[in-house]
């Protein structure tokens, strides 16, 4: 990697991005996220801190969210009673490690009394996700949060160097059975405030990548967010058909996996540098890349992060358990979130005190390959069921044909409805050129290693075995 490409280039950034990004962001932001700047302000410094003071911080919120939690969410009272846990001792390791993790089934079966009693229903936001093992969630964000989740995301996007008011492309899947509002409203906040040009890639053919092209050339952002391995199918496009300008300045990688070969082919051909981010719906920013690139700082004032040793993985690597130390109407606790990772040693060249975690493996959901040359992103392929209640788990089976089976695990009032509300999102990726059938089953089987795979591809399989 040659020095050149790791420096961004410098003064791109015209006067109508600083404005827009500072004066006009800011009033917004004011406007609108209340919470944001303060703790925005607050992270700043905070990335600094001496480890031992962070430690603390992140001690007296999570004494402050387990109390909270005992007295207003049945079922974490009843957790903590069986535990023995006091949650004025949250800094008593052994009964926290006393404390069971929590499941995924356990928010599909519990999510209501997981939820705060009287907490206000305007001040909370329902959101959901299909996650990386398949299993859709629907959880509630405190509105709150969701400033201070912002403020996190935007100080992670300054480590790539991306700053409010910055243009960034969004290489990124989106629900292709939700209509994108394209009122004036949102125009204008899409001009002025967010900045992003959104590059669907939930089912792309070679057409639409010759789109995406043609509209960077017209914006020309200097930066890139986009899934994992969407970036490595569109950098081996753009190699393919000699694109030399199209280049960033900071590449933000997230969702997927990100292996060593995948960020040299990105690098390669779209510029860089890449900086890896690992984050979820149920959390939002998890840990992200400084400049330095070894290894992913964690965002520690927000999230308590653990990596749980399991005699099914070699040590260090351990199971992610995480607990939004800021949500307070439906408190996620020890949540297995289903991915493995194991920390990073020593200090990081940047100063910052955050802890690293050196990589994270577990979220490869593939992609589904159709006959025309189109694929559908399989992250993007996890949102059609996010919002299904009645979905516990799914995998999709590509055979040697081509032909797709979701098989489904179904949960309480699965039924037709569901089906066909399946059935009929999923035509909007497949577009009827490959059949689709759908199977009921008990349970969906890990891989030997303990891995769950979201697209199964069986080579040797046809739709009549
Ligand atoms: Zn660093």
């Amino acid at each position: 990697m040659s020095a050149r490409r790791r420096t961004p280039a410098p003064g791109r950034r015209n006067l109508s991005d600083r404005v827009l990004g500072g004066s006009v962001f800011r009033l917004w932001a004011g406007h609108e996220h209340p919470h944001y700047a303060a703790f925005r302000r607050a992270i700043e410094a905070s990335q600094f801190w001496p480890a031992e003071r962070l430690r603390q911080l992140q001690q007296q919120r999570l004494t402050a969210l387990l109390t909270h939690a005992a007295a207003r969410c049945p079922f974490y009272q009843k957790r903590f009673l069986e535990a023995g846990l006091d949650p004025a001792q949250a800094n008593d390791a052994d009964a926290w490690r006393r404390l069971p993790l929590l499941t995924k089934a356990d928010i599909q079966n519990h999510g209501a009394a997981m939820q705060a009693v009287n907490f206000p229903l305007e001040r909370r936001f329902r959101n959901q996700t299909g996650g990386s093992t398949g299993s859709p969630l629907q959880f509630y964000v405190d509105r709150e949060r969701l400033d201070t989740r912002m403020a996190s995301t935007h100080r992670h996007n300054a480590w790539a160097g991306h700053l409010p008011g910055d243009w960034m492309a969004e290489l990124w899947g989106n629900r292709l059975d939700l209509a994108a509002d394209h009122g004036v409203r949102e125009w204008l906040r899409q001009q002025l405030l967010y900045r992003t040009l959104s590059l669907n890639t939930s089912s792309v053919s070679r057409q639409d990548w010759h789109d995406f092209v043609r509209r960077l050339r017209r914006k020309r952002p200097r930066f890139l967010l986009a899934y994992a391995l969407a970036a490595v199918a569109f950098a081996e496009f753009v190699r393919q058909e000699r694109l030399s300008d199209i280049r960033f300045d900071g590449i933000i990688t997230s969702a997927e996996v990100l292996t060593a070969p995948h960020r040299a082919i990105i690098e390669d051909a779209l510029g860089g540098p890449v900086f890896n981010r690992y984050g979820c719906r149920e959390m939002s920013v998890i840990a992200s890349e400084c400049a330095a690139h070894s290894g992913l700082h964690v965002n520690s004032e927000a999230l308590l992060v653990e990596v749980i040793p399991t005699p099914l993985l070699p040590a260090p690597w351990g199971k992610v358990v995480l607990t939004d130390l800021l949500n307070f109407s439906m408190p996620l606790i020890r949540y297995e979130v289903g991915d493995v990772s194991r920390w990073a040693e020593g200090d990081c060249p940047c100063g910052r005190s955050l802890p690293r975690l050196a990589e994270v493996q577990g979220r490869t959901t593939e992609f589904l390959q159709l006959p025309g040359g189109r694929i559908v992103s399989g992250p993007a392929l996890t949102l059609v069921f996010a919002d299904l209640a009645a979905v516990r788990q799914v995998q999709f089976l590509q055979r040697a044909d081509a032909s797709v089976q979701l098989k489904v695990v179904p949960g309480a009032g699965y039924g037709e409805g569901a089906r066909e509300t399946m059935r009929s999102r999923l035509n909007l990726y497949l577009k009827g050129e490959v059949p689709l059938d759908i199977v009921e089953v008990e349970s969906i089987a890990s891989e030997p290693s303990g891995k769950y795979l979201f697209v199964v591809r069986n080579t040797s399989g046809t739709a009549r075995t």
